[in-house]
């Protein structure tokens, strides 16, 4: 199962199991993607994507639109500005500078309405303010979001571990190959190459 220390501080937690609707399970390595159904049920709706219920506006069509423009941004394809630039100029969003740490200015974007779509994007306008959106990432290997927490911002797998017969560490491959790159290039008596 996906570990807790993915989570997004504050409410991009919502952006990121908003974008981890659509996934890749290591088990099966089958695309899955799970917003046909919550759109669908409440109640699933509240446990998997916390707090802001779906309004009327909220169709599954710019839902689905939504959540690809997201990982798409995550994912550093194409332009991700021109795509959120796109959603933020639509969006009814309230921008307020409030003081933030040791008074300093700070911007605060509230949404403007009751829809689940203008409260993920005032996460991710926060998000974008405060700097934490380049660390909502997606894995190189599965493409499961994750935030990296690490100091130097170098994380680029989610760290998922083999999940059954069939599973695979996200990573493995890569580290592994890595690792025998650097032993041969030691050409350590230690190493067998094993
Ligand atoms: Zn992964």
């Amino acid at each position: 199962m996906h570990t807790q220390n993915q989570a997004a501080p504050g409410s991009l937690e919502c952006v990121r199991r908003f974008i981890n609707t659509w996934s890749i399970p290591n088990q099966t390595r089958v695309e899955v993607d799970d917003l046909p159904l919550l759109a669908r049920d409440a109640d699933k709706w509240r446990k998997e994507l916390l707090l802001h219920p779906r309004a009327e506006s909220d169709t599954l069509e710019r839902l689905l639109e939504l959540r690809s423009d997201l990982r798409k941004s995550c994912e550093g394809v194409d332009d991700g500005n021109h795509l959120l630039n796109a959603w933020l100029a639509l969006a009814a969003l309230s921008v307020q500078v409030k003081p933030g740490e040791g008074g300093a200015p700070e911007l605060c974007v509230t949404p403007a309405d009751t829809s689940y779509i203008s409260n993920i994007l005032a996460s991710v306008a926060n998000a974008i303010s405060s700097g934490t959106w380049l660390r909502l990432k997606t894995c190189d290997d599965c493409r499961w979001a994750f935030y990296d927490k690490t100091r130097n911002g170098s994380k680029r797998w989610c760290g998922m571990t083999k999940g059954g017969v069939e599973g695979r560490a996200c990573g493995t491959i890569a580290k592994v190959s890595a690792f025998r790159a650097r032993a041969a290039a030691k050409k350590s008596p230690m190493v067998d190459g094993g």
